[in-house]
C-alpha cells in the first residue's frame, strides 16, 4: 500500500486532470515532470483576498480586495492605438486601465465592464489627481474564486494560474508521502514536512506562510550544507598533473596578450592544486571581461599535457558553441583536439564526439548540461571546470565530477560577498581576479529621467546607424499576472513601431525555446542591430560589436544583475555606454543606483547590494540563490544560512555518518540524483 503511494508521487505529471502531452512539455518548462515536483514547486507570491472592503475602508498602499458598484464607465482613445478606460467603484475610488485596441467600436474589456453593476477589484491604491486610484487592477464580475490567500504560481503560456492550482490541491493529497527528512530534535522549533507542504500552497494566514516558509528555508540550507561538508570530509586521492612542459610553454608564448598579475596569480594557483595529489577544488572569481578563460584553457592544457582530458560545462548552448570556437582557435594551434557537446547538435554527430570523449581522442570537451548526461563516458577526465557556476547546482557540479577522478576548477563573474561566499562556498578554495586586462575601458554608466527616454533611443540609433549593436533590457514582469513574454513582447512592438522603427530589432525572453539561439545568433552575426532581452542575455555573452545599452525599469534589478548586464558591451575596442532608466526612485533605490553609476568593481557591489537591499525585495528578482535553492534567498535568509551552517556541523560532529537519521540521508541520496 505504501509502496503504491510513495510511486505515486513520482508518477508523471500526465496523471493530473487536463495534462496531455503537450501540456507536459510546457509544465517541463517549468521543471514540472513529476506529482512532486508540482508539489514541491511553490507559489511565488500569494493574493489576500481575506478582507473584502468596501471603497470607503480603502487604504493607500498594500494590494486589496474592494467590493461596490460600479459607476461612471468610459472609454477613450489615447496614442498609438491605446485606449484609457476609467471607472469609479462607489464613487470613491477611480479605476483605470490601459488597452491595446486599434479597431472600431469598443475594446473588449470595455464591454465586458459594461456589463457589470457591482465589481470586485484586486490591486494597490494609489494617491491621485482626483483622488483615490487603482491602475489596472484585476476584477471580477463575481466574488472572486478563492478565499483567504490565494497562491500565484509561476507560469508559461498555456498554462493558467486556475490550472496550477487545481494541480496543486491534487498534488498536496500526497503531501504525506513525503515523510519527515528533519531530525526529531529540529521539529519543535520548525512546522513538519507536510503541513509546511500545505501551508506553503494554500496558507490559513501570514504567519502560517512565514512558518512553512521558514522551515523549508531552513530545510534547503541544512541539507546543502549537510551535503557540502559531508563532501569535504571524505579526503580522496585526487590525480597528480605533471609539471609544465613544453605543451603548456607553448601555449602561454602563443598567447596574443601578456597576463595581468591577478590572472598570474590564478594560473600558479592551478598550476600548485593540479600538480598536487590532493583533489583541487578551486573557485576563480573575477568580474565580467578580467579574463578567466585563459585560466581554463592554462588549466586544460596542463591536464592534457598529462594525458588526461578536461571538460568545460557552460550554462548554454550560444555559450558553449562561443567557448569551443574560442578553444579551437587558441588550442588547435598546439595540436590539441577540442570537441562540442550540446543537445542541439544532430543525433549522429553527437554520437561521434560521445564516441571520440570515450576513446580519448577529444581532449578538451566544452558542452552544456550534455556532457553530465549518463551517456557520456570519458576516457580519463582530470580537469572539470564549470563556467558561469551561479547557474549550476551543487549537484550539477557533482555529477561532471563523478565523471571521473578530476580536479574541479570553478568559475564565476557574479562576485559573491566574502562573508557568504565562506558560507555558501566552505568547501572550496578561492582565487580573485580583479584587475581588468590592461586598456580595457570602463562602462560609462548613467542614470536617466524617464523624461530623456526619447533623447537615449536617438542616441542609440545614431550609433546603431554607425554599424554599432545595441541591447535593450527589460526585467522580469514577475508580480503580476502578465507572462513575462507578453509583456516583453508588448514592449518590443512599442519600440519597434515607435524609438526604434528605423533599425532592426530582435527580441529575445526566458519563456523562449529554441528559437532563442536562432535570435542570438542572428545578433551575433550581425542580421540584427538591437536585441530586446529579458535578463537571458546576463551571462557571458561576447558580442565586441555592442555598446550601447539600455536598462528599462533599472530600479527593479538587483546591483549584481545590473553589473552582470552591463558587462555585456563595450567589449571590443570601443567603449560602452549604459544608460540606466529608473522610472521610480525611493531613497535606497537612488542609493543603489548611485553604486552601479561610481563603481565597476563587482566585489564592492556584492558587498553593497547585500546591504542595501530591503524587505521589500521578497519576490523581487532573485541573483544568484535561484538555482541552487528552491525556496530559499541567499540574502534575505542569510541568518538562516549561517545557522544552517552550525547546525549541519553540529550535527556531523555527534554522527559524521547519519546513522541515527537514516532518513535524512536518504533525502540526501535522492538529492544528489
Ligand atoms: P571573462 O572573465 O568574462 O570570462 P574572458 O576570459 O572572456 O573574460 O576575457 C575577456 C576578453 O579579454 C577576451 O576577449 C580575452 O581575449 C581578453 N583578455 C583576457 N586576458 C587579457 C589580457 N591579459 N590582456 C588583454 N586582453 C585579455
Ligand atoms: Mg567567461
Amino acid at each position: 500500500m505504501k509502496q503504491e503511494e510513495l510511486a505515486r508521487l513520482d508518477q508523471p505529471v500526465t496523471v493530473l486532470s487536463g495534462v496531455g502531452p503537450k501540456r507536459a512539455q510546457q509544465l517541463k518548462k517549468l521543471g514540472l515532470e513529476t506529482v512532486r515536483d508540482v508539489l514541491f514547486s511553490f507559489p511565488r507570491s500569494y493574493k489576500d483576498f481575506q478582507r473584502v472592503l468596501q471603497p470607503h475602508e480603502v487604504e493607500v498602499g498594500e494590494d486589496q480586495l474592494v467590493h461596490g458598484p460600479l459607476f461612471y464607465l468610459q472609454e477613450r482613445t489615447i496614442s498609438g492605438g491605446r485606449r484609457l478606460i476609467q471607472a469609479s467603484l462607489g464613487g470613491i475610488l477611480t479605476l483605470t486601465w490601459f488597452v491595446h485596441h486599434r479597431g472600431r467600436g469598443t475594446s473588449y474589456l470595455y464591454r465586458r465592464l459594461e456589463r457589470a453593476k457591482e465589481l470586485w477589484v484586486y490591486g494597490a491604491v494609489k494617491e491621485g489627481f482626483s483622488g483615490l486610484e487603482m491602475a489596472s487592477p484585476e476584477f471580477f464580475v463575481a466574488p472572486p474564486p478563492h478565499q483567504g490567500l490565494m497562491p500565484v504560481y509561476p507560469l508559461v503560456s498555456g498554462i493558467s494560474n486556475q490550472q496550477r492550482i487545481a494541480w496543486a490541491r491534487y498534488a498536496l493529497k500526497f503531501r504525506a508521502e513525503v515523510g519527515e527528512c528533519l531530525p526529531a530534535q529540529y521539529l519543535t522549533k520548525y512546522m513538519g514536512r507536510s503541513d509546511a507542504l500545505l501551508q506553503l500552497h494554500f496558507p490559513s494566514d501570514w504567519k502560517s506562510q512565514r512558518r512553512a516558509r521558514e522551515r523549508f528555508v531552513f530545510e534547503e540550507f541544512f541539507l546543502f550544507h549537510l551535503n557540502i561538508q559531508r563532501g569535504s570530509r571524505r579526503s580522496k586521492l585526487g590525480v597528480a598533473h605533471r609539471r609544465d612542459g613544453s605543451l603548456v610553454r607553448k601555449y602561454r608564448e602563443l598567447l596574443p596578450f601578456s597576463l595581468t598579475q591577478d590572472q598570474e596569480r590564478a594560473l600558479e594557483d592551478v598550476r600548485a592544486d593540479m600538480e598536487s595529489s590532493r583533489p583541487m577544488r578551486r573557485l576563480i572569481q573575477g568580474d565580467v571581461g578580467s579574463g578567466k578563460t585563459v585560466v581554463a584553457e592554462y588549466g586544460a592544457v596542463k591536464a592534457v599535457e598529462s594525458g588526461g582530458q578536461a571538460a568545460i560545462m557552460v550554462p548554454t548552448e550560444v555559450l558553449a558553441r562561443q567557448m569551443a570556437a574560442r578553444l579551437q582557435k587558441s588550442l588547435g594551434p598546439l595540436g590539441i583536439r577540442v570537441e562540442l557537446l550540446v543537445s542541439g547538435l544532430p543525433a549522429k554527430e553527437q554520437k561521434r564526439v560521445r564516441q571520440a570523449i570515450e576513446t580519448g581522442m577529444a581532449q578538451v570537451v566544452v558542452g552544456t548540461h550534455a556532457l553530465i548526461t549518463d551517456k557520456v563516458q570519458f576516457n580519463n577526465l582530470t580537469l572539470a571546470v564549470v563556467d558561469e557556476q551561479h547557474r549550476f547546482g551543487v549537484r550539477q557540479r557533482a555529477a561532471l565530477l563523478g565523471k571521473g577522478n578530476a580536479d574541479l576548477l570553478v568559475m564565476s563573474a557574479t562576485p559573491i560577498p566574502r562573508s557568504l561566499a565562506l558560507t555558501l562556498y566552505g568547501d572550496l578554495e578561492t582565487t580573485e581576479i580583479r584587475q581588468l586586462p590592461r586598456g580595457r575601458k570602463k562602462v560609462d554608466t548613467r542614470l536617466i529621467d524617464p523624461k530623456q527616454r526619447e533623447e537615449v533611443y536617438r542616441y542609440l540609433v545614431s550609433r546603431v546607424k554607425q554599424g554599432d549593436q545595441a541591447f535593450v533590457v527589460f526585467p522580469l514582469v514577475e508580480e503580476s499576472e502578465h507572462l513575462e513574454a507578453k509583456a516583453a513582447v508588448q514592449e518590443m512592438e512599442e519600440l519597434r513601431a515607435g524609438l526604434l522603427a528605423d533599425v532592426r530589432v530582435g527580441l529575445i525572453h526566458g519563456q523562449m525555446g529554441k528559437e532563442k539561439d536562432d535570435v542570438f545568433r542572428a545578433f551575433y552575426e550581425k542580421e540584427i542591430d538591437v536585441l530586446i532581452a529579458t535578463t537571458v542575455i546576463e551571462v557571458g555573452m561576447d558580442v565586441p560589436n555592442a555598446t550601447v545599452m539600455v536598462i528599462e525599469n533599472a530600479e527593479r534589478f538587483g546591483l549584481a544583475q545590473l553589473h552582470q548586464l552591463r558587462g555585456r558591451v563595450g567589449r571590443g575596442e570601443k567603449p560602452g555606454i549604459c544608460f540606466l532608466l529608473a522610472y521610480s526612485y525611493g531613497e535606497n533605490t537612488r542609493a543603489r543606483l548611485d553604486v552601479i553609476r561610481r563603481s565597476t568593481d563587482g566585489f564592492y557591489i556584492a558587498e553593497q547590494d547585500l546591504q542595501l537591499r530591503g524587505p521589500g525585495d521578497l519576490f523581487g528578482v532573485r541573483q544568484w540563490g535561484q538555482p541552487i535553492f528552491n525556496v530559499a534567498d541567499l540574502q534575505e535568509d542569510r541568518e538562516m544560512l549561517e545557522l544552517s551552517a552550525a547546525e549541519a556541523n553540529k550535527l556531523l560532529q555527534e554522527d559524521p555518518e547519519l546513522r541515527n537519521h537514516p532518513k535524512l540521508k536518504a533525502e540526501l541520496e535522492r538529492q544528489r540524483l
